[in-house]
């Protein structure tokens, strides 16, 4: 059991393709890597969450910057991967995309001016049930690259929603609707707000909200990936 947790955190063999790994250094092997297809260019994962964001919320949702990764569909290794990391306890796949995000904001110059990272929170008992949140092994994979803190306590959620999968837009509006609130600690500051996939917003928008509420100035969204549409 011990020796299975240890090999979690230190694999030798790649976290996605079981094969063994060249170097300790990430868990995930270069050809799985080279599977997933990134954005074109630095900028267009940021405008696409932003496009994504208005379409669906209006002008005022926007956050004050973006980035994103990748774009995401419904199937396909990305999928398969990041599913794994949220469900399937591949948490350390989480650290190598928030480093991945953590480099992108850093080569456009962009972390000036932010205090702090802030991942989406799961509500209490589902962050029991699942041991960990993927959002948080994100925000530690790129507060490590910026030399950022990570900001757990400014929000919370407070309604154990059911998942977004499969709802329709305003159905997924209703399932956010109040699911978050300020937290113990007050946030201040400009923050960089934190998840896995942006479908339609719904989520990051509500937490954004909450995290105003609590004090910040300004908060900019991160994801490892963006939904497209098919
Ligand atoms: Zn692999």
């Amino acid at each position: 059991m011990l020796e299975g947790f240890a090999h979690l955190l230190f694999p030798e063999v790649c976290i996605v393709c079981r094969k063994p790994l060249e170097s300790r250094q990430e868990p995930l092997c270069a050809v799985c890597f080279s599977q997933f297809t990134p954005f074109p260019d630095s900028l267009a994962g940021g405008q696409a969450l932003i496009r994504t964001v208005r379409d669906h919320f209006g002008e005022r949702a926007v956050p004050s910057e973006a980035w994103a990764l990748y774009p995401y569909h419904s199937r396909g290794v990305l999928h398969d991967a990041m599913h794994a990391m949220k469900y399937g306890g591949l948490f350390p796949l989480g650290g190598v995309f928030g480093r991945r995000l953590g480099a992108l904001v850093r080569s456009l110059g962009s972390q000036v001016g932010l205090d702090a990272i802030v991942p989406v929170p799961l509500h209490s008992l589902k962050r029991i049930e699942r041991t960990y949140n993927q959002a948080e092994e994100i925000a530690a994979g790129i507060a490590g690259v910026l030399g950022m803190p990570v900001w757990t306590q400014c929000i919370e959620r407070c309604v154990n929603t059911s998942s977004q999968t499969g709802l329709s837009l305003s159905d997924r509006r209703r399932n956010m609707d109040g699911a978050f609130r300020p937290g113990r600690k007050a946030c201040r500051g400009k923050v960089l707000l934190v998840d896995d996939v942006l479908t339609t917003g719904a989520t990051m928008v509500a937490a954004a909200a909450a995290l105003k509420e609590s004090g910040a100035a300004a908060v900019a969204f991160a994801t490892v990936a963006v939904t497209e549409k098919e």
